[in-house]
C-alpha cells in the first residue's frame, strides 16, 4: 500500500502547527515547529499570501496528515460522509476518528497514529475477539478492541500499558489499560474530536 515516507516534521511545518505525528518527540524541545516554525523549502520563510482556495486546501491537507490518510482514500471518506445523514463535515471527522488505528492511538496503546497503524498492520489487535490487521477498519458502538492474546506478553505492550494508563481517554471510549482492552461506548460527538480542523472548509473545497 502506498504511504508517505518522507520526513513527517515537514508536514507540521507546512501546516504551521504541531500535528503530533511523532509521539513522544512532539513534546520535547526537539520538535521542528519549536526550532524552525516556518514552512519547509527554499521559499518557506517568504511572504505568505494565501487565497480562499489555499485556506480550504490547507485545511483538507491538515486533516489528511493528522489521520495519515492518502488523497484518494480521503476523497472516498468524503463521498461516504456526503451520502450519510447529518452534516457532511462532522460525518467526515467521525469516519476518520473511528478508524481502528486512531482508536488504538486514542486509547494510548500507541504513542502516535503512525505507530498505531503499524501495530494494527502487524496483527497485534483484535476487535470483538477477531484479529483485525486493517488500520482503516471502522469501529462501531459496542465493539471491544483488545491486544491479541499472543501479543500481550511482548515487552512493548508492558510499556504501552503504562502509556495507556496515563492517557486521558475520550468519553466515547472505555479503556481497561491493565487488561489491554477497551470498549467503544458510542460514536464520538464533534466536540469530543479534538483535532484542529475546520471541517466546513473541507466541505467548501469539495463542493466546488
Ligand atoms: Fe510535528 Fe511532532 Fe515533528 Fe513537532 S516533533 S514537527 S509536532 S511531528
Amino acid at each position: 500500500m502506498a504511504r508517505y515516507t518522507a520526513a513527517v516534521c515537514r508536514l507540521c511545518r507546512r501546516e504551521g502547527m504541531k500535528l503530533f505525528l511523532k509521539g513522544d518527540r512532539c513534546y520535547t524541545g526537539k520538535c521542528s515547529i519549536d526550532r524552525r516554525g516556518y514552512a519547509p523549502g527554499q521559499h518557506g520563510q517568504g511572504r505568505k499570501k494565501i487565497s480562499e482556495y489555499g485556506v480550504q486546501l490547507r485545511e483538507k491537507q491538515k486533516a489528511r496528515r493528522i489521520y495519515g490518510v492518502l488523497e484518494r482514500q480521503f476523497g472516498r471518506y468524503y463521498e461516504l460522509a456526503a451520502r450519510m445523514k447529518g452534516m457532511t463535515g462532522v460525518n467526515l471527522l467521525t469516519l476518520l476518528e473511528t478508524r481502528l488505528d486512531n482508536v488504538v492511538y486514542r486509547l494510548g496503546f500507541a504513542r502516535s497514529r503512525a505507530e498505531a497503524r503499524q501495530l494494527v498492520r502487524h496483527g497485534h489487535f483484535a476487535v470483538n475477539g477477531r484479529k483485525v490487521s486493517i488500520p482503516s477498519f471502522r469501529v462501531r458502538a459496542g465493539d471491544e478492541v483488545s491486544v491479541r492474546e499472543g501479543s500481550r506478553n511482548l515487552p512493548l505492550f508492558a510499556e504501552l500499558a503504562q502509556v495507556a494508563a496515563a492517557r486521558t481517554v475520550p468519553a466515547w471510549l472505555e479503556s481497561v489499560p491493565a487488561e489491554l482492552k477497551a470498549r467503544v461506548l458510542r460514536l464520538p460527538e464533534r466536540e469530543e474530536i479534538d483535532v484542529p480542523v475546520q471541517e466546513h472548509l473541507i466541505v467548501e473545497l469539495y463542493s466546488k
